[in-house]
């Protein structure tokens, strides 16, 4: 098992799940809704999010989500991947 942690959680963030997001070529965090099975658009800013969701039974729209700019964590793993 790979020494790679998850992204933190602040107290402040309660126990609203983390939506991994990836940055485009603008900044923008766009991060993948299982629920939805789409890209939700966010801006530059991570933290607490209202859900984008399009499905109207998506847990998310409960909770909202914490959208969290994944793409160090992703290319990490991506890397530390490809070592074997
Ligand atoms: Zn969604």
């Amino acid at each position: 098992m790979r020494n790679i942690k998850p992204p933190r959680r602040t107290k402040a963030d309660g126990k609203a799940p983390i939506l991994l997001a990836v940055e485009d070529t603008d900044g923008m965090l766009n991060a993948w809704c299982p629920f939805c099975a789409s890209f939700h658009h966010h801006g530059k800013e991570e933290g607490m999010r209202t859900a984008h969701c399009d499905d109207p039974k998506s847990p998310f729209n409960q909770t909202g989500y914490l959208v969290k700019n994944g793409t160090t964590y992703l290319t990490r793993y991506l890397v530390e991947s490809d070592k074997g």
